[in-house]
């Protein structure tokens, strides 16, 4: 009897709702499982990676085309990572095809277009076999080719198995886009020079070393640190942890050198490879904190998301710590979110410190080979074998991860912007996700900050979440003093040293004088954001966006935040040829240019996009700052996000009045969200720190919530406001983006959108309008703003907008509308 015809559905990374069934050639049934990948023809030369939803026996309608190759002996996705991908396309308006792109690594996605390249470093440890040295070779010729190509070469149409094992062996990779390439750490080590070799040698060491006894005492301790006359000699140890054990100073090591007996080596850490094993205990909790541990578990038992609402330097981490402890020993996976930034800092040695290599840390960072073996070990993980990885330090991105079973989601800073993602779809936000991804594994979710979002907090004071507060720093350290300079004032007085108001100033220089250090705060890169002509007002803006450029001193350029183009600076005045042409406003790079100029001894460093792009990544300029090398550092928000240094006493914001009158309806919360966290970085340790906020509206409410550290109160005003205005967390928004490179048909199709959605949805509608920046990289842009009142449900809504949004795009003919929704926007 012949057997049945066996078909998949499958889900294609395109963005088409819908899944695809394809016919499995006989001697592939028995390989072919739901969540495996397989290659398939898509169009008429395309291939993609597709995954396995469904194994059937239904005939469709048309003709199908047959599998091409299966990848995978075991699943890739189970189906709790189904049910999740399924839930982010319904509740973010997408497709599981999108959902997939963002989900999988790239190295587990090929399709035609993906090019491949040669590991340059690639050591041959398994044999190629001939059809895989055989693209080995070409590539070799060529350095990089496409899938495509590569199928041309082979003469097979299906490359994907070669390119696969290939990948496999490691002899290849796949392109990755990374921003900014990872450097990994080094750490100073110090070994003995290659020029001693003889025992005369050293004993000549010895003698000319007699004359100072501190450099003899110091060789002697690394000879014997390094059991250096043994057999199990070692090459080096850490310049730290021998100038601790010697406790002597760097200058007796640099005698040492100088004289040529030892040599200062760098060796690489924390990278992915070399997996250390827990090397410290948890911290005993003090009392405060025993006593929110205590509480989070009695929340947990009711509540599946509580609110840890602990002010800056309270030790939430350590509380974290207990928790993950706990899910450890029970044998459940646990997923750590925190923003991109704070994933370099010290939070991440602490948990690894602690865990050891029972931790992985998934960040954007990482190239692509690396995060398929991040990915690989998530689903590895077996609390029996004890392999894998069973907690996962991660961005927004981790909530993707291949997890078995879940035990605890921690959101740390869980009111951070950046857990949202813009572009492309899925616009998700991982903090609203992750308690999906929690419900689904039955496992319970903590969020923490010391700033909560107010969407948290309502759904914390209403009751639905947990809600555990922590008012006090570890060993009582008081909140920092919080003080207003007002710049109008001082303006008046003629007492402003260039961007200082004298309070700021002075506190600054008792800084450096009691050898403590400044934080100063900026949230605009670049000089200036401006330039201008002072006899007729032209400003000269982007040719691609409706911005204005930003200049930038170090390159002497002006360049566009949004799309980098990038002009060399005009020496005169574009439209009236003046040669008066001034910057305005200030950035970054400009206050460190002018500390400079005041502080001339001190050492001033900046973090800001810009300068962790030119120097070495952020790592290098934080350590330098936490060794005590630097004195002063200007910052962007990359200086808000979970730095904890113990010598920080003066934290200055220079111009507060950019972040309260920025035109959002979440202008206050973020303002407040801001100054407090650049606050918290002011004496944690051991003395209360001091805050300095410059603005023109000394009284503003918002800086007055700061001082007092009023959450609550500015909370429940903001609230009443928001109820009038129908905003979150009262209303649900969507926003609908209208882009097209021609203006007439980006307003014409909004508007026709628009009407079909006063048509269908019995809600309120905004727009079309054109939003703050009406043109970004030459499309111009137009807005759609949805108001859903919160007790309905959002699925009805949402159905009736994308049918609305196909209405548009059958009656346009035309594909080159684009269109995207936004649930949730931030
Ligand atoms: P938060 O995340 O709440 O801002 P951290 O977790 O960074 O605070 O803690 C602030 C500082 O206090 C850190 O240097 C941390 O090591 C220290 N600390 C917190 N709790 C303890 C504890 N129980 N024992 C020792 N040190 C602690
Ligand atoms: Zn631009
Ligand atoms: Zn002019």
């Amino acid at each position: 009897m012949e057997q049945p015809t066996t078909y998949i559905d499958c889900i294609l990374p395109i963005p088409i709702n819908q899944h695809f069934t394809y016919h499995i050639p006989a001697e592939m049934v028995d390989r072919i499982q739901v969540g495996c990948r397989v290659i398939v023809q898509f169009g008429t030369r395309k291939f993609h990676t597709a995954i396995v939803r469904k194994i059937h026996h239904e005939k469709p309608e048309y003709e199908t085309k047959p599998v091409e190759s299966v990848l995978d002996e075991n699943p890739l996705i189970s189906e709790k990572g189904f049910r999740f991908w399924q839930w982010i396309a319904d509740y973010y308006c997408c497709t599981e095809g999108e959902v997939m792109k963002a989900a999988l690594p790239s190295g587990l996605k090929l399709e035609s277009k993906t090019s491949v390249y040669l590991n340059e470093d690639w050591v041959e440890s398994e044999k190629l076999n001939d059809m895989e040295e055989m693209v080995y070779q070409f590539l070799n010729s060529q350095q990089t080719a496409t899938i495509q190509q590569i199928n041309s070469l082979t003469k097979k149409s299906n490359a994907y198995p070669i390119i696969q094992s290939l990948l496999e062996k490691e002899a290849i990779s796949v392109e990755e886009k990374i921003v900014g390439k990872y450097l990994p750490k080094t750490v100073a080590h110090v070994k003995v020079s290659s020029i001693l070799v003889s025992e005369e040698d050293f004993e000549v060491a010895f003698q000319k070393l007699k004359r100072s006894q501190k450099q003899l005492d110091l060789f002697m301790l690394l000879l014997n640190e390094l059991h250096f006359f043994s057999n199990i000699k070692i090459e080096s140890i850490p310049k730290k942890e021998l100038l601790h054990k010697g406790k002597t100073s760097e200058g007796i090591l640099r005698g040492l050198i100088e004289k040529g007996y030892v040599e200062i080596i760098e060796i690489e850490t924390g990278r992915l490879a070399d997996t250390p094993a827990a090397s410290k205990k948890p911290f005993a909790l003090n009392s405060y904190q025993e006593e929110a541990l205590n509480l989070i578990h009695k929340e947990f038992i009711e509540k599946n998301v509580v609110l840890l609402h602990g002010i800056t330097a309270s030790g939430k981490t350590e509380i974290y710590i207990q928790l993950i402890a706990e899910q450890i020993r029970a044998g459940k996976q646990v997923l750590y979110l925190l923003p991109e930034i704070a994933l370099t800092s010290q939070i991440i040695e602490r948990l690894k410190a602690v865990f050891g290599d029972k931790a992985g840390i998934y960040h954007s960072k990482f190239n692509d080979s690396e995060r398929v073996e991040i990915w690989n070990k998530v689903f590895a993980f077996d609390k029996d074998k004890e392999t894998g990885y069973q907690l996962i330090l991660g961005a927004r991105s981790a909530i993707f991860l291949p997890f078995k079973d879940l035990g605890l989601i921690i959101v740390d800073e869980e009111h951070e912007s950046s857990f949202k993602q813009f572009d492309p779809a899925p616009r998700y936000n991982a903090r609203d996700a992750a308690i999906v991804l929690a419900q689904i594994h039955e496992a319970k979710v903590l969020a923490g900050t010391a700033t909560p979002s107010f969407e948290t907090y309502f759904n914390a004071k209403s009751g639905k979440y947990g809600y555990v507060t922590l008012n006090k720093r570890h060993h009582d350290v008081a909140l920092p003093e919080i003080i207003v300079a007002d710049i109008a004032d001082a303006q008046k007085r003629k007492q402003m040293k260039s961007l200082f108001t004298p309070l700021l100033f002075n506190e600054m220089q008792k800084a450096l004088e009691n050898k403590e250090q400044t934080i100063l705060f900026q949230n605009r890169r670049g000089y200036s954001p401006y330039i201008q002509c002072h006899s007729c007002g032209w400003i000269p803006i982007c040719k691609h966006c409706d911005v204005s450029l930003t200049y930038h001193k170090f390159q002497n350029n002006l360049q566009c935040h949004y799309c980098g183009y990038t002009i060399q600076l005009p020496n005169s005045c574009g439209n009236c040829q003046s040669a008066d042409v001034r910057t305005k406003g200030f950035g970054t790079e400009k206050i460190e240019d002018e500390l400079q100029l005041f502080f001339p001894d001190a050492v001033i460093d900046r973090l800001d996009l810009d300068s962790t792009r030119k120097k070495f990544g952020h790592e290098k300029i934080l350590d330098k700052f936490a060794e005590g090398k630097t004195q002063i550092l200007v910052g962007t928000q990359m200086i808000t996000k979970g730095l904890d240094f113990e010598n920080v006493s003066v934290v200055g914001i220079l111009d507060a009045d950019n972040l309260l009158n920025y035109p959002d309806f979440r202008s206050h919360e973020r303002a407040f969200q801001l100054m407090s966290q650049v606050s918290g970085r002011a004496g944690r340790k051991h003395s209360q720190g001091k805050v300095v906020i410059q603005t023109y509206q000394p009284v503003h409410p918002v800086i007055m919530k700061v001082i007092s550290n009023d959450f609550e109160n500015l909370f429940n005003l903001s609230l009443q406001e928001r109820k009038f205005f129908q905003y979150p967390p009262w209303f649900r928004l969507i926003y609908i983006t209208i882009k097209h490179k021609n203006r007439e048909r980006a307003q014409l199709s909004s508007q026709h959108l628009a009407t079909e959605l006063q048509k269908t949805l019995k809600t309120k509608i905004l727009g079309p309008e054109y939003p703050l920046m009406g043109r970004i990289q030459q499309y111009y842009q137009l807005m759609i703003r949805i108001k859903l009142e919160k007790n309905i449900s959002p699925a009805e809504p949402k159905k009736k907008i994308l049918e609305a949004i196909e209405k548009v795009k059958h009656f346009e003919n035309n594909g080159s509308v684009l269109f995207s929704i936004d649930v949730d926007p931030m």
